[in-house]
């Protein structure tokens, strides 16, 4: 066997993520690699902190870039603030709220789900009729933006309505951070997970988090030790915050890192409600351009993600050959439906730096094209 270098094709990437990765992000990544405590390493975490706030829309001290996928940021939520034996309710309207319940059993915590369909925003009035029925209830769980359907829930409501109840909140924003409205600070999230290649548009692997003050405290006063020695951040604290020294915690993904800063740093440039706005601009033109050809949105219109557009499969037409035709001839990679949608739906994203009129007018281009 011979084996050369790896040439990967140039793709437009208009999937569920990860989403198209900018040349400038991609030649910050190229830049020498230095050591993860060298001081000048130091001062661009302690930027990219800052950077992490203003995309958060908070000034939370604990707001950092973990070290792994969105997926961990998730379980990094779960397993620092829920303990065994703790009533935690989560919101359930596809495929990552279900992960949440998962994370919630395996810590021993008990889970109250609360269910709405697939394709809906999660109801205000079912969470509060569950908050009633479970006082002794601690945490109220919820995804901003789900990815599996396209559906966005209203995080500002559904936050106020734990916070009357004296309850913390865990939010996923991997989707949502950087594509839609949200305010860490003004809604009163407790703890909220990103990722580094949805909205963003980096590349995979990183996971901003943020904890609230009193998210921190909870941590800091837990009498059961955190089970993952990797994802405890009592331990992780002391390795992104201290003056000037650092304590060695694991070998942070430096150039990863480093394309975290430039995008973020795209993101402060634009500003974050300029990019708000041109993913909704952005979608309304995919919208009309997809009504169009005929194909029927899954989620009701005020519902809608602007970054992550599902639509119905119409009849008679066949789902793997469709993209495996825009994959091949048009360069151009659109998601699956997931769960409950797979093989009825195609979920179409606009998000960061994909989100652009050019790649509406190749996705409405080949789609025209294929669907003939
Ligand atoms: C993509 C995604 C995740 C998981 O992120 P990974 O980086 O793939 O681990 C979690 N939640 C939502 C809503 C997502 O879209």
């Amino acid at each position: 066997m011979s084996i050369s270098s790896f040439i990967p094709p140039q793709r437009t990437l208009m999937g569920p993520g990860p989403s198209d990765v900018s040349a400038r992000v991609l030649s910050a990544l190229a830049r020498p690699t230095i050591g993860h405590l060298d001081p000048c390493f130091v001062s661009m975490m302690d930027e990219l902190k800052a950077l992490l706030q203003y995309a958060f829309q908070t000034s939370n001290p604990y707001t950092i870039a973990l070290s792994a996928p969105g997926s961990a940021g998730m379980e990094a939520c779960f397993v620092n603030l829920v303990s065994p034996g703790d009533t935690v309710i989560v919101c359930r309207n596809g495929v990552f709220g279900q992960r949440m319940i998962e994370n919630v059993v395996r810590i021993g915590a008990k889970p109250i789900v609360v269910d709405s369909p697939w394709g809906r925003a999660v109801q205000p009035q079912q969470l509060e009729d569950a908050l009633k029925q479970n006082p002794e209830t601690k945490f109220v769980a919820f995804v901003h933006a789900e990815t599996s359907t396209g559906a966005l829930s209203d995080a500002k409501t559904l936050c106020a309505l734990a916070k009357q109840y004296d309850c913390l909140t865990i939010v996923d924003a991997v989707t949502s951070l950087g594509g839609v409205e949200l305010r860490v600070d003004d809604w009163g999230i407790d703890a909220i997970y990103s990722g580094s290649q949805k909205c963003l548009s980096c590349v995979p692997g990183i996971s901003p988090i943020s904890f609230s003050e009193q998210a921190t405290q909870v941590i800091k006063e837990r009498d059961v030790p955190i089970q993952s020695w990797f994802l405890d951040q009592s331990l992780v604290m002391g390795y992104w915050s201290g003056e000037g020294k650092r304590a060695y915690h694991h070998t942070a993904p430096v150039n990863s890192l480093y394309a975290m800063h430039e995008a973020l740093l795209m993101l402060k440039q634009e500003g974050i409600e300029n990019s708000w706005k041109r993913h909704a601009d952005m979608h309304k033109i995919l919208a009309q351009g997809l009504d169009n050809l005929g194909l029927e949105f899954i989620v009701p219109e005020d519902e809608r993600l602007p970054q992550l557009n599902t639509v119905k499969i119409p009849h008679g037409v066949n789902d793997a050959a469709v993209r495996a035709l825009l994959l091949n001839e048009f360069n151009l990679e659109i998601g699956a439906g997931l769960g409950e949608f797979a093989g009825n739906a195609w979920r179409i994203g606009l998000m960061g730096h994909a989100a652009r009129k050019e790649n509406v007018a190749l996705c409405l281009s080949a789609l025209t094209t294929a669907l003939k």
